[in-house]
């Protein structure tokens, strides 16, 4: 580990076990020697193509091995929020799309991990743990996003089995992922409990890549429709009318991750705001002699510090199967994404007009980290989550 990365970990060494440092300091090592050599990619097509060999990349390093549990291939016998958290802060250092690659196998594989009977289990995980097998997670559509429960791709009964019907849009890894865990109404009258999860191949005909959305930030995302796709009744993921439960249980175990992937972007465009601080002279001297400098990089490091601490105390309640998760796990979250965005900011603000030349370390950085701040649940989805759980305690 490079002297800034000890000095990282000190900070959220009281959140670990004395194994995490291994995690860590070999995260860092791929991160570095193996990710950030990759070339940014320039469009969506590079994204898709790159995403695919970064996955056999982190097949073959052990990583996705992080993503399912010991019996199905795993590396620990419970998937480890801190060591994923690890792994995404590292990760997301070095490259945003492969941190949305380790993120997309360990929000495909938990629904199955935590719902999934054997059969599915056996099928799936084994090749998402390999990276032979690039996973999906299909909850969001054009009419519900935030609001989730409104959904209304339908799966109705077809003697012993399904039949799947509707669109999911802004979907990480559509049009590439091998398989799609998705979101449907089988119950209408049920509203929220009347949802289920399927486990659904992406070349089951019937399912179409309805095309790419976009990012200014290469990161391969699109709608894709279920038009009749028949599934058999064992492609059911949990219980009948259990899926938004399932779905909101599998965010809750993620969303530190989320808050560690923005600390890895956000430790980032600290290094990048230091290096060029220290080396570029205007009025004679270096610009961290300035005092306004200063106190911008103090500002920044300090939320960091903060957002890192926050963070690693959600994974920890995570792993210890804590009470307060949901609500550690969404003010990790919160804080975390909107501290990396203000730091990224700074980062390119202190680089001048270099910092919004679109290859520029800062300006894709300031593009990448935008986006954690949304999925997953808004900042202001999670500032209702952490009121509710105030005024409940205070009840
Ligand atoms: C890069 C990226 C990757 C994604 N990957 C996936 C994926 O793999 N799978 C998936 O299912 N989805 C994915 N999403 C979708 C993401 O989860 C949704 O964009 C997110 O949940 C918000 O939904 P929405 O876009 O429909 O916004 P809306 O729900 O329309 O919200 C718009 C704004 O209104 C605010 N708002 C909404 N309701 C309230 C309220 N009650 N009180 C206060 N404010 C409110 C929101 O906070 C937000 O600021 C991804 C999105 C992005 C950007």
């Amino acid at each position: 580990m490079s002297s800034a990365a000890v000095r990282d970990f000190e900070t959220i060494a009281p959140l670990l076990d004395p194994w995490h440092r291994r995690v860590a300091e070999e995260a860092e090592e791929f991160a570095r020697s193996v990710l950030l050599p990759l070339p940014a990619p320039e469009d969506d097509a590079a994204a898709r193509d790159q995403a695919r060999q970064v996955l056999t990349l982190l097949g073959e390093a052990g990583w996705c091995r992080e993503s399912v549990p010991a019996d199905y291939g795993g590396a620990r016998e419970r998937v480890d929020t801190r060591a994923c958290c690890l792994i995404r802060q590292a990760v997301a250092w070095a490259s945003p799309l492969a941190d949305a690659v380790f993120a997309l196998q360990c929000l495909g594989a938990m629904p199955l991990a935590l719902g999934g009977d054997e059969r599915v289990r056996r099928r799936y995980l084994p090749a998402v743990a390999e990276g032979r097998a690039m996973a999906a997670f299909a909850l969001t559509e054009p009419e519900a996003g935030s609001d989730a429960a409104s959904m209304t791709t339908r799966a109705r009964r077809d003697g012993d089995g399904w039949v799947l019907e509707g669109e999911k849009h802004l979907i990480s890894n559509a049009g590439i992922a091998d398989f799609y865990v998705v979101f449907a109404v089988t119950d209408p009258e049920a509203r929220s409990r009347g949802i289920t999860a399927f486990v659904v191949d992406a070349d089951r005909p019937g399912v179409v890549f309805r095309g790419a959305q976009v990012l200014s930030e290469p990161h391969p995302l699109g709608r894709i429709g279920f038009e009749g796709v028949r599934l058999a009744a064992a492609a059911r993921v949990g219980t009948e009318g259990g899926g938004l439960k399932l779905a909101l249980a599998t965010l809750d175990r993620l969303r530190p991750t989320v808050a560690a992937a923005a600390c890895g972007m956000g430790l980032r465009a600290r290094d990048v705001a230091l290096e060029w601080t220290r080396s570029r002279r205007q009025f004679g001297r270096p610009l961290s002699e300035l005092q306004i400098v200063r106190s911008k990089l103090a500002e920044l490091a300090t939320e960091l510090e903060a957002a890192r601490l926050l963070t690693f105390r959600a994974a920890r309640e995570a792993d210890l199967e804590g009470p307060r998760l949901t609500v550690l796990a969404s003010m990790a979250k919160a804080y975390a994404t909107e501290a990396a965005w203000r730091a990224v900011d700074q980062a390119v603000q202190l680089s001048g007009g270099r910092g919004v030349l679109a290859d520029h370390p800062a300006d894709r950085l300031y593009r990448a980290v935008r986006a954690l701040r949304i999925y997953e649940g808004a900042t202001e989805i999670q500032h209702l989550v952490i009121a509710r759980h105030l005024l409940a305690e205070a009840e």
